[in-house]
């Protein structure tokens, strides 16, 4: 189910239990403020998310409140993590779903990265 992309936090959604540890995932990498893992349900060969550390909602809450050393370690981590998965040279996609109207299910921020094959239009059309 969509959410709606803004506060409050919710420490229960299922990205806080990953990152404490609660529930598993395919960690594929990690820095001090960012964690990649697998996705659980694939849609490209390659799908990646890559979160913040800290209790950001969505994209809104993270680009207005989170502090400039959190913002740069979460950019280059996933800069890190497409180029470490090789996908350069063919190109990826990188999307952030904010809120209901893009079909933000989990309500802590994160990024898709997507590669491994051509991945088609930008958005579906009905
Ligand atoms: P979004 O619609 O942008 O909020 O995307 C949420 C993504 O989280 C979906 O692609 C789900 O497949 C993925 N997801 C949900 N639960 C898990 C989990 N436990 N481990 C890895 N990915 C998950």
């Amino acid at each position: 189910m969509a959410v709606s992309g803004r506060g409050p936090y919710d420490p229960q959604n299922v990205f806080a239990k990953i990152l404490r540890g609660e529930i598993p995932c395919r960690k594929i990498y990690e820095n001090e403020y960012a964690l990649a893992f697998h996705d659980i349900a694939p849609q490209a060969p390659v799908h990646v998310l890559v979160i913040p550390k800290g209790p950001y909602v969505s994209f809104a809450d993270f680009s207005q409140t989170a502090g400039e050393a959190e913002i740069a370690g979460f950019t280059r981590a996933v800069g890190h993590v497409a180029a470490s998965l090789g996908l350069e040279d063919h190109g990826y996609r990188l999307l952030a779903n904010m809120g209901a109207a893009a079909g933000q299910e989990v309500p802590h921020f994160h990024v898709h990265l997507f590669g491994g094959a051509a991945l088609g239009p930008m958005l579906h059309r009905s």
